[in-house]
């Protein structure tokens, strides 16, 4: 693994390192993650995308102790938090799921918002409830101070009579304004990073769009870093700085999102911007698809994992070697033997 070094080294804020996400079930071993390394700079946006089943959301849950047993973990979540640890990166992966760390991190310095509200929020306690708990298990504010500012930020969500809707129940409100407020739950404490996971799927787009330029606008404000998790390209297009390309739990291709668009290099991240609408890339304006599927869980493809469906796959080279993922200029770095001789796995 290799990634661009640069001057912003020092606004590293969460970097994982060759991590691996394992669930040892009856019938094999499922590998959902298989060595992910990226980094996330401070007021920056990274989105991970990929298929279903590419280990998008696996890796991101490792990072907030959200993988559940049988699951295991290994490598390095490293989390740059100058308000711990002196100043030294934490390794997330260090501390146990449910330990007093990582619930002080999680929700803390490291939030997330979920895909579908409705279940991430309970439904029988208020709003006001939900964002006070959080306010009370990550702050030393009493309770006249949370209520103030939970009250501010239904506000900053955009969620007007704050004093009221305190009140009410996740079912009283829109599936927009249930997004709102788990923003608001996942901001309460200015995190360092905040993780979106398909965070405007099932929203019709003009809610999508708020949704979105809200998280910008906080984002502005706060300048954590956010990564973006999505199958979504023209979100991600609207909304990214870097891209991750995900496939079967490895990252193939990052670039910046202007390289990502214009010239990728990874033949699956090719074959994944001719199926988006205005690409570029598609062939007589026409969407393409891509060949096959993508391998189930228990499945281990020998060489590079995308050489069943790769139209540039080399015989005796692509099914038999994994490709390195190393940088081939100064704006991409992928995992593909089409751009050097590869000495991976
Ligand atoms: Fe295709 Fe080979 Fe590159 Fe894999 S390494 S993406 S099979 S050309």
């Amino acid at each position: 693994m290799s990634e661009h070094t640069d001057d912003r080294e020092r606004d590293v804020v969460l970097e994982l390192r060759d991590l691996h996400v394992e669930y040892p079930l009856d019938e094999g071993l499922v590998r959902a993650v298989r060595g992910a390394s990226y980094k996330v700079y401070r007021d920056e946006t990274l989105a991970l995308v990929g298929e279903s089943g590419c280990g998008k959301s696996q890796s991101s849950y490792a990072a907030i102790g959200l993988i559940q047993p049988p699951g295991r973990t290994r490598g390095q979540i490293l989390f740059h938090d100058d308000r711990d640890n002196g100043g030294e990166p934490i390794d997330l992966l260090s501390f146990e799921r449910n330990s007093r760390q990582m619930r002080s991190i999680r929700g803390g310095r490291i939030a997330m918002v979920f895909q579908e509200p409705m279940t991430a929020l309970s439904p029988v306690h208020r709003i006001g409830q939900q964002i006070d708990e959080v306010l009370r298990l990550h702050t030393d504010l009493d309770k006249e101070a949370r209520f103030t500012r939970a009250c501010e930020l239904l506000a900053q969500v955009g969620i007007p009579d704050a004093e009221q809707r305190y009140r009410q129940y996740s079912f009283e409100f829109s599936g927009g304004m249930r997004q709102r407020i788990m923003i608001a739950i996942a901001l309460a404490c200015r995190p360092a990073m905040l993780f979106a996971d398909e965070p405007t799927t099932g929203l019709d787009v003009t809610i999508q769009a708020q949704i979105l330029d809200l998280i910008a606008d906080l984002q502005k404000q706060t300048k954590m870093a956010v990564v973006l998790i999505t199958h979504d390209l023209a979100v991600v297009a609207e909304n990214a700085d870097r891209v991750a390309v995900m496939y079967l739990g490895r990252i193939v291709e990052l670039a910046d999102v202007k390289t990502i668009y214009l010239s990728p290099r990874h033949p699956y991240t090719i074959a994944l911007m001719r199926s988006v609408i205005g690409s570029p890339l598609a062939d007589d304006g026409r969407l393409a698809t891509i060949r096959g599927t993508v391998p189930g869980p228990l499945e281990d493809v020998p060489g590079c994992p995308f050489h069943p469906r790769c139209e540039k796959a080399i015989p005796g080279v692509c099914n038999v070697r994994m490709p390195a993922f190393r940088p081939i200029d100064d704006k991409t770095t992928v995992a593909c033997h089409l751009y050097g001789d590869g000495d991976g796995e």
